[in-house]
């Protein structure tokens, strides 16, 4: 490393392995470990959840939030894979995060404020500064407002740079003006400048404001956002921050991606032994009640809800069987689509498997079993499902759109290049016709897929080229925060 090494502390509401909804949680559980294979020291901070039952008590301290005090309960555990050793900072509160799930509660604000609170009230108690506080998502967006206001003149906090990342622009966390009072900020703070978002408050949006960066996961959804059809109603702020906006695509986990090794799928497998996948798929034909065969497996791995485009899938469902291809489709989220489709299994027995829930270890099969993986969303941060899928050598068909477009190189058979297939319009004739095209090719030209396949899985979407982009920001976040501070004082 030609530098000094950086103290990083990465703030997120979820963490691989201590708690999980989607793709924020393996970012902020992979990304620290490249990291720290680089020399850094990088610490994490989350929220104590009941379901976590890691974490040793390091000590008690008061959260002042601002009406009143709430007690801060810090327990630690590690982060360790036998290459690093990560301490991983706990952030217990009964009240707060002793819940049997992770969001959705009517005191969202109230708990994230606390939890940002208390991640800036730990750190003279922990004897560790760091050189910067790396952000991820609404959750954690208040962490740079309070630093640039509450602590804009405490010297213990004021040379602490910020980064913000953005995994997901539609998740804002937004309040009720009168949350104001509830969470101890005064009205100062209510103003379009800071907080106030069409007359609510906007967490993510005192993040965008205040850090001294800003970064989404890919370069095409940093371009997409500043956009009125991407922006989320936030896309006049983000044109405004335009100098401070990057995008660096996401990486993925090669030591848990792994088909050489990863325990949990039916037979390993790596760019040697591509023919053991088959064994992948027959036993996960067998597993879901699907006829073996070599008619094309279709897997989906997905949060069920509107972003994943899943009304053009079940706009073509028919003429999709039509193609004789298998369906098999492992998801949670909203009730519309998990009844539409518990209908469709009805209708194509044989064809169609549908698990309903939050599965890593099926959802490993289906990376491994299936022939293509389905995801052509209609708006996409960077995604990960389709870095895994290339990483176990299942082609993605995917909408061209943020870190999609970023990531998958639609096929072109005659330069034999690409390592998927896309469709730009919204429409599912469009992506109706990019699944013919898949399964023309799997059917027709095994020889050729075989290569796609082989294309697919000798991509680099591990983290070492990523990490050492987000390092240059860091780098770039801290020069920027302390240029501010000087020309200040
Ligand atoms: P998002 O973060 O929008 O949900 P990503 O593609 O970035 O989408 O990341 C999704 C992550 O969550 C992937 O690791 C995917 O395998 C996992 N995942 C999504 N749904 C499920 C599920 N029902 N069971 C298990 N893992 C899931």
């Amino acid at each position: 490393m030609s530098k000094k090494p950086l103290k990083i502390l990465i703030a997120a509401a979820e963490v691989v392995p201590f708690a999980k909804t989607g793709g924020l949680a393996d970012v902020a559980g992979s990304l620290p470990k490249a990291l720290a294979r680089m020399g850094h020291d990088v610490r994490i901070v989350m929220p104590k959840y009941k379901q976590i039952r890691e974490g040793n008590y390091l000590l008690d301290y008061p959260v002042e939030m601002d009406h009143h005090l709430e007690t801060g309960i810090l327990k630690q555990t590690r982060l360790n894979d036998g290459t690093v050793d990560i301490p991983v900072y706990l952030i217990a509160n009964h009240q707060y995060f002793y819940r049997d799930r992770i969001y959705c509660f009517p005191d969202e604000a109230e708990r994230f404020n606390f939890f940002c609170k208390a991640i800036l009230g730990m750190l003279p108690l922990i004897g560790w500064q760091p050189h910067l506080i790396h952000c991820n998502d609404w959750q954690t967006g208040l962490v740079p407002m309070i630093l640039q206001t509450k602590y804009a003149d405490n010297s213990y906090y004021q040379t602490i740079g910020t980064l913000l990342t953005i995994h997901n622009l539609q998740y804002q966390g937004l309040f009720p003006r009168q949350t104001m009072s509830l969470i101890g900020l005064g009205d100062e703070y209510f103003t379009p400048e800071r907080l106030e978002f069409y007359g609510e408050i906007n967490f993510l949006k005192a993040g965008i404001v205040y850090a001294d960066l800003v970064n989404t996961v890919s370069v095409k959804y940093a371009l997409e956002i500043q956009t009125p059809e991407y922006g989320e109603r936030l896309d006049g702020l983000l044109r405004k921050r335009a100098q401070d906006l990057y995008g660096i695509v996401n990486g993925i986990d090669y030591d848990e991606y792994n088909p050489a090794t990863d325990q949990r799928i039916y037979k390993n497998y790596s760019l040697d032994s591509i023919d053991c996948k088959k064994v992948n798929k027959s036993r996960l034909q067998q597993e879901m009640g699907l006829p073996a065969g070599n008619a094309p497996l279709i897997g989906m791995v997905s949060r069920l809800v509107d972003q994943k485009g899943l009304d053009l899938i079940t706009g073509i469902f028919t003429e999709m069987m039509d193609l004789g291809v298998q369906f098999v489709l492992l998801g949670s989220g909203d009730d519309h689509y998990q009844k539409l489709f518990s209908e469709l299994k009805m209708r194509y027995p044989g064809q169609v498997a549908i698990f309903l829930g939050f599965n890593p270890d099926l959802a490993q099969k289906i990376y491994a079993g299936a022939d293509m993986f389905l995801m052509p969303s209609r708006f996409e941060p960077c995604g990960l499902s389709q870095l895994i899928s290339l990483r176990y050598g299942t082609i993605p068909i995917v909408r061209a759109v943020g870190g999609l477009a970023d990531t998958i190189e639609n096929y072109d058979q005659a330069k034999e290049k690409g390592n998927g297939f896309s469709f730009k319009p919204y429409e599912p004739g469009a992506l109706l016709d990019t699944i013919r095209q898949a399964v023309a090719l799997y059917q027709d030209q095994p020889g050729l897929w075989r290569k796609l396949i082989i294309n697919a899985m000798k991509g680099d979407f591990s983290w070492n080229k990523s990490a050492q982009e987000y390092v240059m920001l860091y780098e770039k976040a801290i020069h920027q925060n302390l240029a501010m501070l000087y020309q200040v004082v």
